[in-house]
This record gives C-alpha cells, sequence and structure tokens, in this order.
C-alpha cells in the first residue's frame, strides 16, 4: 500500500493522480466515458494500469505511469518531452481532461454574460491585496473579484492553483487550507443574503469589497434598504453597487435562511525545490489526512528504483485547528511531522461538490 512508485521526473504526474483518485471519486466519468479509439487506449491504461491497481491493490508500479507518460508523447498530443521532463500538474490535466478524454469543462466561469471555460483555475491577485496569512477561501475570493469574475454554474470538482511568482517564488510563507469553500456568494444568478441584516440581497458592491468595516473578506451583498444606509456614508457615496440577478422563476416571497453553498476539500498537490507531493483526505474527520510520496526513498543507483510512501498524517490537524496568529507564529522547520509540506508548500487544491458529483 505504498501508492504510486515514481520514476524520471514523474512525481508531477504520480501526486496529480493520487490526489485525483486514491480517495476520491468525481473524476472518474473520465475513465468511464465514451471515446474514440485513439483517445480510448489512454484512458484504458488510466483505468486498468493506474485507477484500478491503486484502488485495489494500493500499489501502482512505476513502468504503468510510464506506459501513460509514453502514450501521451507517441500519440502527438504533447511533445517529445512528456515521457522524460518535469511538468506542471495543470500541464499534464489540461492535457488528459481537456484535450484528449475532452470532458465537460470542469470550471465555467462569467464576466459581464460571457462565459469562460477551463478545466483549473489560476488565482491572480493584484498589487493591493493586504492578505498575509490568507485562508484558500480569501485567496478565490479576491481573486475573482480583482479580474470581475463569477461562478456560472457549481462545479463538480474545482481545481485552484496558488499564486506564484515565477517558477520558484512564493507569495506567502503560508496559506490555510479551508476544508470547506463556500461558493454561495460567488455563483452568479443565485439568490444571496443581505450582509448586514439577512434578507434576500438585492445589490452587490464590489466598491465595499474592500472596505474593513464589513470585514476583510467575503463579496458585499445587500439589500435595497441596508445599501441605502451604508452609501449613505460620505466615503462610500461614489459606490456603485450593482443589481443581484435572480434565478428565472425564483419565488418573489422567498425568505432566508438560504442554504449555502459548499464544496469540500478533498486533496493538496505540494512543490518543495521542484518535487511534487501530495495531502489526500481520506476520511471526513478533521485528522483523516494522508501524505504521498511517490519518490520518498530509494534502492540503488543509477539502476536502481525508487520507493514511494503512503504515510497517515493527523499531525496536520493541530495545526488547522490554530488561530491564524498562533499558526503564524510557527516556524516551518519546527512543524510537526509532514504538516509544514501542507502548510507552506501548497500548489494546488483540489475540491468536490458532494451534491454534484453524482451527476457528473
Ligand atoms: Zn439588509
Ligand atoms: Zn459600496
Amino acid at each position: 500500500m505504498k501508492g504510486i512508485q515514481g520514476h524520471y521526473n514523474s512525481c508531477y504526474m504520480d501526486s496529480t493522480l493520487f490526489g485525483l483518485f486514491a480517495c476520491s471519486s468525481v473524476l472518474d466519468s473520465l475513465l468511464f466515458m465514451a471515446t474514440h479509439r485513439q483517445e480510448a487506449a489512454i484512458q484504458t491504461t488510466l483505468l486498468q494500469q493506474i485507477v484500478n491497481p491503486l484502488r485495489r491493490y494500493g500499489f501502482v508500479p512505476s513502468c504503468n505511469v510510464m506506459k501513460l507518460r509514453k502514450q501521451l508523447q507517441q500519440e502527438g498530443y504533447s511533445d517529445h518531452t512528456f515521457a522524460t521532463d518535469e511538468k506542471d500538474p495543470e500541464e499534464f490535466l489540461t492535457l488528459v481532461v481537456q484535450k484528449i478524454l475532452q470532458l465537460d469543462p470542469l470550471l465555467k466561469l462569467t464576466a459581464e454574460g460571457k462565459v469562460q471555460e477551463n478545466s483549473c483555475y489560476q488565482i491572480f491577485l493584484d498589487q493591493k491585496h493586504t492578505l498575509v496569512l490568507p485562508t484558500v477561501q480569501q485567496l478565490f475570493e479576491h481573486s475573482l473579484h480583482w479580474s470581475g469574475l463569477a461562478l456560472a454554474e457549481i462545479p463538480s470538482c474545482l481545481i485552484l492553483q496558488m499564486p506564484r511568482f515565477g517558477k520558484n517564488f512564493k507569495m506567502f510563507d503560508k496559506i490555510i487550507p479551508s476544508l470547506e469553500l463556500d461558493i454561495s456568494d460567488i455563483l452568479s444568478e443565485s439568490p444571496r443574503e443581505c450582509v448586514l441584516c439577512g434578507e434576500l440581497a438585492g445589490l452587490a458592491c464590489a466598491d465595499c469589497f474592500t472596505d474593513p468595516t464589513f470585514g476583510r473578506t467575503g463579496f458585499k451583498l445587500f439589500c435595497l434598504t441596508c445599501s441605502e444606509k451604508v452609501h449613505l456614508h460620505p466615503t462610500r457615496k461614489a459606490h456603485q453597487p450593482s443589481r443581484v440577478r435572480l434565478p428565472k422563476g425564483y419565488p418573489q416571497g422567498a425568505r432566508p435562511p438560504l442554504p449555502r453553498e459548499k464544496l469540500q476539500l478533498f486533496a493538496v498537490l505540494c512543490i518543495e525545490t521542484s518535487h511534487y507531493v501530495s495531502f489526500v483526505r481520506h476520511g471526513p474527520r478533521p485528522q483523516d489526512w494522508l501524505f504521498f510520496d511517490s519518490m520518498a526513498d530509494r534502492e540503488g543507483d543509477q539502476d536502481g528504483y525508487n520507493i514511494p510512501q503512503v504515510q497517515e498524517c493527523p499531525e496536520v490537524e493541530r495545526y488547522l485547528q490554530m488561530s491564524p496568529a498562533e499558526l503564524a507564529c510557527q516556524l516551518p522547520r519546527e512543524m510537526e511531522g509532514v504538516a509544514k509540506r501542507l502548510f507552506c508548500d501548497a500548489s494546488m487544491y483540489l475540491y468536490q461538490s458532494p451534491s454534484m458529483c453524482l451527476y457528473r
């Protein structure tokens, strides 16, 4: 039960595959959907040589992953470096999910009525942000706010890439993994609550997003009465709140509390000095975490082989429960077990929707 055996710069692919398929079935449609002949060969390798042995025996020998890498290269889907060079999980995911198997796009974003489709979302932040020890929730909200985007629909699987400058420079020392991602206020055309009184919101104010009076995060939605009051203040007179669109046929008299739409974190991919590892949640409890490294150990030199490792890492729970102030004081090198990697090296967060993944 050691996971996927790494070989020759494969860690990006091993970690992505382990993260996606070890304990989640959210992307299983990828393995069973109808495809053309050429794509079917790749799909079969993915299913029979990787996902099945991983789930049945907990182990996948490195030759199976190498077979997939060679197929990706030979079939002309990518350049000739796919079986040899280091890549990004994003490049691999886009290739397999979007280009080859052509799964219905995982992510649909909307800006002023236009819909953009993608398989991952890269978080961008403007220069003026004041985040120091952000949660994934805050990063996602800031990025959408800054780029004027909203989710067009609830994604069954949401893949978020953390902000980076260049190849190795990290923007934040630590990021707090939000175990749940509340997307209620980020969904376009969904009924939302006024942040002040809780009534059905009719207006959203992008200028109030960064106003510290209402808390440092979250989209600012108001009912008509509250918006009028809030924007009476001289510093907010120039704001231009926009109308919130409700779904067609939404009952006029409907009253809060409105259901919140939340996605669950199921895996995190981390990178440190260009080596990828992953964390997977294997149960509902806060301590139910696994750490996976496809090249944890090595036997022999040139003609030797890597020994992968899967280990439980309940120690991350302690840090997840800390207050931001307490967490900020933790010296990375003194953090227990593998917790440092989760908090300091995360590059990609994988979320799933418990309700939507039943339909896709
Ligand atoms: Zn209100
Ligand atoms: Zn405002």
